[in-house]
């Protein structure tokens, strides 16, 4: 009886091995299974990053394409409501005592706007809401964004709040305030303004027109005379070659004009009326 015995022992032996074996198995598998998960964890993570970095790259591209269709917005003359021109120029007696001073007055320096009660939309001239209807009210409103003296560079970044207008004497006399001054030949003209001239008439009209457009200093200049207060004002988009304030004064008074450049004035409708 012993084989037969021994036999179902054997069998009972080894099927008391199998589930061991298999659990050894199940285990093996479970840490394998485990690994490849880990692996494709890892894989997933890397591929996130991966995107990620794509993501913030297109973003950046986004971006760029955002400000290449506002500059042909401008260009084309249309709804530049909404631009936010920043300017960045050199001054003198800038010092670490005084940056921070410059700064707050900067950012006190503020702008007529009107308002509309009902949606509080902000409009840069007076009269009624588009959408409401209702009478603008005259409000006063911060300038810049953002205002940044840079000490080391002798210079001063500023960035006009959209749909509110600079004038650069506004500008100069807030410096000066501080004993700060605007350098003209480090004070380019790079983004869309309106130069304000004086002492010309109704008649200089076509011939300051001609003489910005052939100077080459913008890629394009437009001119009108304005009654009511007896300027020239001289609408520029900036070209490859933008002139410093000092170029641009020189420019025109080598043409033998008796015109000055009193003003110029960012944040305005470029190329409107
Ligand atoms: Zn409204």
């Amino acid at each position: 009886m012993k084989p037969a015995r021994s036999i179902p022992y054997a069998l009972a032996l080894l099927l008391a091995g199998l589930p061991a074996a298999a659990q050894r198995d199940q285990e093996q598998e479970r840490r394998d299974q485990q690994e490849r998960q880990d692996q494709q964890r890892r894989e997933r993570e890397q591929q996130e990053r991966r995107d990620q970095e794509r993501r913030d790259q297109q973003g950046g591209g986004d971006q760029e394409r955002r400000d290449q269709a506002g500059r042909e917005q401008e260009r084309s003359g249309e709804t530049p409501t909404q631009q936010a021109p920043t300017l960045e120029f050199g001054v003198a007696g800038l010092t670490p005592e005084n940056a921070e001073q410059i700064r707050t007055s900067l950012r006190e320096l503020r702008t007529q706007v009107y308002v509309c009660s009902g949606c509080e939309r902000e409009y840069a001239r007076a009269g009624t809401c588009e959408t409401c209807k209702l009478t603008l009210r005259a409000d006063e409103r911060p300038v810049f964004q953002e205002a940044t003296p840079a000490v080391e560079r002798s210079s001063v970044r500023v960035r006009v709040a959209p749909g509110r207008t600079l004038r650069y004497s506004d500008l100069e006399r807030a410096l000066l305030a501080n004993s700060i001054r605007i350098e003209g030949s480090k004070f380019p003209l790079d983004t869309p303004a309106t130069l304000v001239l004086r002492g010309g008439s109704q008649e200089n009209v076509a011939e300051v027109e001609r003489a910005l457009n052939e100077s080459g200093a913008f890629e394009r200049a437009e001119t009108r005379f304005e009654p009511s207060t007896g300027e020239i004002q001289v609408t520029v988009r900036p070209g490859r070659n933008a002139p410093s304030l000092s170029q641009l004064s020189s420019t025109l008074k080598s043409s033998g004009s008796k015109l000055l450049l009193a003003d110029v004035i960012w944040g305005e409708p470029a190329l409107k009326s």
